[in-house]
């Protein structure tokens, strides 16, 4: 329903504006809160336009905000969003929309704007915000124990009356948006902290994951062409995932995100040759082919990779090619950007589930060198299993990490 028909019989609505990036359970809290207290009969979710005050900040796409915020509000009838802010063009202040809300329904119908304490704070820097109690009472949410003072301050400043707002304790819920977009940029947890569905939304759109920088993304771009040329589709997904995921780990571990994008991005980059191609590549290339290679030439992949990624994909950098020569065997003593792309192809989303990935997933984000010795010891145990070769490499990489155990 559009907002005109919403409100068109309403007799006393809410507003609750903001940027959803994304929606969480800190505001729908808030809005049923406000909504049972002063029994009103529909909040309007707003998301805004592009907000006079984060027009530097990269914010994700209007219509990824607006179908968050839908799909959050869908299960509850008298939530409702409006696409009032997001369909007028330019700068949206808060005056003008509740102006144009005004004009939609009858003289009588009262409107609340409700507010949290920490926009609050801001008011005297809106748009006229002395008009704002001419066209709605204005609600602001706090915290319990909240101290009202420095709100009563701002809202003098603004031109406001203070006695005129209703204050209205939530919940202390501690949960904001930047938090949330923080937490999927380094592979946190976000569960519990927002409707599931909005979770998996942002998780199959990918919000808030690294986006490179210009002349990075330039290069990926080259990259991928090339290797979409050799790559199944399937290999593909994982190759972007092991990027991605190597991303996160940088960032938590104070490595370079940029080189973790890349070397994700190539580490495969020889895997889907055939193997007679392989083993000529190497030869050409001059890597060795000793006992296992010979035995199973896919293993040459990471060696071989490494040249490609030199010698065809232009990577001059030592330690992306590094990672890329052991990410499947591993060697003692790995480089922090070894041990991420080892361990990001270890378990990046895309792959098969297998009993034990998730604590070393977890473990990869507080202790690298645990987690590639508890990932060693699981390789090297399937592949005992499997009554394969192990590679020299990869023996030598267990008894250097064994004790981390
Ligand atoms: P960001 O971290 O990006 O600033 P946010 O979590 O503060 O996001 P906004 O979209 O900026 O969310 O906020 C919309 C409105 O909801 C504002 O009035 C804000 O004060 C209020 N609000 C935000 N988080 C909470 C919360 N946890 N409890 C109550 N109100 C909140
Ligand atoms: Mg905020």
């Amino acid at each position: 329903m559009n907002t005109l028909d919403t409100l068109k019989n309403c007799k006393k609505f809410a507003i609750m504006g903001g940027t959803f990036d994304p929606i969480h359970y800190g505001h729908l809290v808030t809005a049923e809160t406000v909504c049972r207290e002063l029994d009103i009969e529909k909040v309007l979710f707003i998301p805004s336009g592009r907000p006079p005050h984060k027009q530097n900040i990269n914010i994700s796409d209007n219509e990824h905000r607006y179908l968050m915020t839908a799909i959050a509000a869908e299960d509850n009838p008298r939530f409702t969003v409006s696409r009032i802010e997001i369909d007028r063009p330019g700068m949206t202040y808060t005056v003008d929309t509740l102006g144009a809300l005004r004009k939609m329904c009858p003289k009588s119908c009262e409107i609340y704007f409700i507010t949290g304490a920490d926009a609050a704070l801001m008011i005297s820097s809106w748009k006229t915000p002395s008009k704002l109690q001419t066209l709605c009472k204005i609600v602001v949410v706090t915290r319990p124990g909240y101290d009202k003072n420095s709100i009563a301050a701002e809202f003098e400043r603004a031109g406001l009356d203070v006695e005129k707002a209703v204050f209205m304790d939530v919940p202390a819920l501690d949960i904001s948006s930047t938090d949330i977009r923080n937490r999927v940029s380094i592979g946190k947890s976000i569960k519990y902290l927002l409707p599931p569905n909005v979770e998996n939304y942002i998780y199959k759109n990918r919000l808030y994951v690294y986006t490179p920088d210009k002349k990075t993304a330039e290069k990926a771009e080259v990259i991928v062409k090339k290797l979409k040329k050799t790559l199944s589709s399937r290999r593909f997904i994982h190759t972007k995932g092991v990027a991605e995921e190597s991303v996160k780990l940088a960032r938590v571990h104070g490595a370079d995100e940029k080189k973790a994008y890349l070397a994700g991005l190539l580490h495969d980059c020889a895997k889907d040759i055939p193997n007679k191609e392989k083993l000529e590549l190497c030869k050409k290339y001059g890597v060795e082919i000793d006992k296992v290679l010979a035995e199973q030439p896919d293993l040459a992949h990471q060696f071989l990779g490494a040249e490609l990624a030199r010698a065809v994909f232009g990577i001059a950098d030592k330690e992306i090619l590094d990672a890329i020569r052991y990410h499947t065997t591993g060697r003692p003593d790995m480089g922090v950007l070894e041990k991420i792309v080892y361990l990001a192809d270890f378990f990046e989303p895309s792959r098969r589930y297998y009993d034990g990935r998730d604590e070393i997933k977890n473990l990869a984000y507080k202790d690298l060198d645990k987690a590639v010795a508890f990932s060693l010891k699981h390789t090297i145990d399937f592949n005992v299993k499997k009554s394969r070769l192990i590679h020299p490499l990869g023996k030598k990489a267990m008894d250097f990490y064994e004790e981390f155990l």
